[in-house]
């Protein structure tokens, strides 16, 4: 069985059908999912879809994108609260994204720190999103550097998997390394080794190949595993096995 890592369940795209698409999850061998939560005003939703489904967890967490609507004043208290909730086993999705700059800089990064603490001071995971900004990245990293966590959905470089790696962070990958231009990406594949990695589809973007530009969903987590097993020059059994482990191992509030 594979572990969908990260995906968005309770994203309008899923809101008419979500019955089949746990059911296409299941038929394609998907055993588990994390859904991910990106904005406080929808951590109910996500958990009641957890409630929901017995092999799906969920998180809680606000996305950089969404981190400037938030009073960071009292949010580790909102984190806080959420994860007594038995199926939240995680902090985020949150980090830094200064590619798309959606929140201002200064408040991504105060954002971030407050679930690193946050994840601390519970003993949980992080879940990171982070683009074009390594070094800010690290930098907030190095402030808290018992974090237990993943760099999710990454697209970065050899380089930056390395200084999550000697952090003990996870590396995820997603969809992205079906895409064809991403050859450098593909090498980071073959570089991080599979103890220390994930897969996800982030659905319902990202679709991999070959259903690029369509919706994503869980049950696409296969072509991410069947490729990595390729670069890997593995079965996807040992793929599907080993990243199953790794995530039980990193997400251990989740059971099987
Ligand atoms: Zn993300
Ligand atoms: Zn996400």
């Amino acid at each position: 069985m594979i572990v969908d890592s990260h995906c968005h369940l309770n994203f309008l795209e899923f809101k008419e059908d979500l019955d089949n698409v746990i059911e296409n999850a299941r038929a394609n061998g998907i055993g588990h999912m994390l859904t991910v939560n990106t904005r406080l005003s929808e951590s109910l939703e996500v958990q009641s879809i957890a409630e929901k489904y017995a092999n799906v967890f969920c998180s809680v967490g606000v996305h950089p994108h969404d981190s400037k609507d938030y009073n960071n004043a009292n949010l580790i208290e909102q984190l806080t609260n959420h994860t007594n909730h038995p199926k939240v086993v995680a902090l985020g999705e949150t980090g830094l994204d200064f590619f798309y700059n959606n929140s201002d800089r200064d408040n991504q990064i105060s954002c971030f720190k407050i679930h690193l603490e946050a994840g601390l001071n519970l003993d949980l995971p992080v879940i990171i999103h982070t683009r074009n900004a390594d070094e800010d990245t690290i930098n907030c990293l190095n402030e808290y550097p018992n974090t237990k966590g993943v760099f999710h959905c990454f697209s970065g470089s050899s380089e930056f998997a390395k200084q999550g790696l000697d952090h003990g962070l996870y590396i995820s990958f997603s969809g992205i390394i079906t895409f064809k231009k991403a050859d450098e990406l593909r090498e980071v594949v073959k570089y991080v080794p599979l103890e220390n990695m994930l897969v996800e589809t982030d659905s319902p973007f990202l679709a991999p190949l070959p259903h690029r530009g369509k919706r994503n969903e869980p049950a696409f987590t296969r072509y991410v595993a069947e490729l990595v097993a390729q670069i890997k020059g593995i079965s996807l059994e040992e793929v599907a096995e080993v990243t199953t482990q790794n995530f039980f191992k990193l997400f251990n509030k989740a059971e099987r």
